[in-house]
């Protein structure tokens, strides 16, 4: 079956006024129907926990920022969950919650376990809801928000597409609310022409902005995946780019011909959690940039930094110490010390396993 990925952002949901904005709630949960009935399976990702909290609780002594998000991610949750659990029941569908960590999605285990569970949601008819457990998951140990999320959840399952929804049409040349400024409708893959407009903007409600987005776009359509932002505030906004048309603006992000393995895929997006870093000689460095199926040996490695295990995510640095690749450790870092500069030794990381940074 035909499976895309929409990611619903904190604004879409909400109002200026931060109260939610249960018409456009309804709005979307029709048009994912829409798609399901046109045999498209949807996963959504989305955020909407903190400002749900939010808008519902009345809090006298002000709170820290960690304890806001706790709290009213606690109580928004159930209540994000419940207004998509009744909308879609109307519509004669079910949808079930997925909570998740960065940190549960750093070990390889437990991301398989992640993804039966939505496999076994999909073959079974019920729309996933991706959100993080906002929690548990605080500072150093969560996503830099949901687009980044929206990014490991699309190559986890594989989908045709992702569709990142927003309340701005795209990127523009300029500052979308100043006249003159154009919304560019596609960026073929690897290109950074688009880079010099996006602007540092954070959302209003949620954690992420267009810098993130476009990040993770760039990386997904990079491995295969083209994705869509688009704004999520317009009706039939999902039929149009999940079909192509460009009736309705947004911008497409085309994929490269070339996907990746699903392993190397995951190691792309765990470089957030690496353990540990080896710095690689020029020589290393630049077969490792090659473009052939090189594995890093430790005859390669001048120095190893940090107390990784073995299967550990850990960042390749260059002799200018700049991070050329991603890779999962073959063994701990102590061995790894004893046998660096070594020939003849096992290789450090698997060509299989690594994966080559663009730089
Ligand atoms: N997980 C957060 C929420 O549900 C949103 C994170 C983000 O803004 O990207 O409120």
């Amino acid at each position: 079956m035909d499976r895309i990925a929409v990611k619903i952002g904190s604004n879409v949901l909400t109002r200026k006024d931060g109260s939610i904005d249960f018409t456009r709630i309804s709005s979307l949960v029709d048009q994912v129907s829409d798609l399901r009935r046109k045999g498209i399976d949807v996963i959504l990702i989305s955020s909407g926990a903190v400002a749900f909290g939010r808008d519902s609780l009345d809090i006298a002594t002000p709170l820290d920022t960690v304890s806001a998000r706790q709290l009213f991610s606690a109580v928004g949750q159930t209540k994000l969950m419940h207004t998509y659990y009744q909308l879609f029941k109307e519509r004669g569908l079910e949808c079930g919650q997925v909570l998740t960590t960065k940190e549960s999605l750093s070990t390889r285990h437990q991301y398989l376990n992640q993804k039966h569970c939505m496999e076994v949601m999909l073959s079974s008819g019920v729309i996933p809801i991706v959100n993080e457990n906002d929690t548990i998951s605080l500072t150093e140990l969560m996503f830099t928000d949901n687009d980044e999320l929206s990014g490991m959840v699309a190559t986890m399952m594989d989908v045709r597409l992702l569709i990142i929804l927003s309340d701005v049409d795209g990127i523009f040349t300029g500052d979308p609310s100043v006249p003159g400024s154009e919304l560019i409708r596609e960026i073929a893959p690897g290109s950074d022409s688009a880079e010099k407009y996006i602007l540092n903007t954070k959302s209003s409600r949620g954690r992420g902005g267009m810098r993130t987005k476009y990040a993770i776009a760039r990386k997904l359509a990079l491995e295969g995946i083209p994705v869509a932002i688009a704004c999520g505030k317009r009706d039939c906004i999902l039929e149009a780019v999940a079909s192509g048309s460009d009736a309705l603006p947004y911008t497409l992000f085309r994929a490269a011909e070339k996907p990746i393995s699903g392993v190397k895929m995951w190691i792309a997006h765990s470089g957030g959690f690496a353990k540990g870093s080896v710095t690689v000689n020029a020589g290393a460095a630049e077969a490792l940039l090659g473009g052939g199926a090189t594995s890093l040996l430790p005859v390669g490695i001048t120095a190893v930094e940090g107390d990784f295990e073995k299967d550990d995510i850990v960042r390749i640095l260059n002799p200018e110490g700049r991070s050329i690749a991603i890779g999962k450790a073959n063994c701990d870092a102590d061995t790894a010390r004893r046998q660096m500069g070594r020939r003849n030794a096992k290789e450090f990381v698997h060509y299989d396993y690594l994966y080559i940074e663009q730089i």
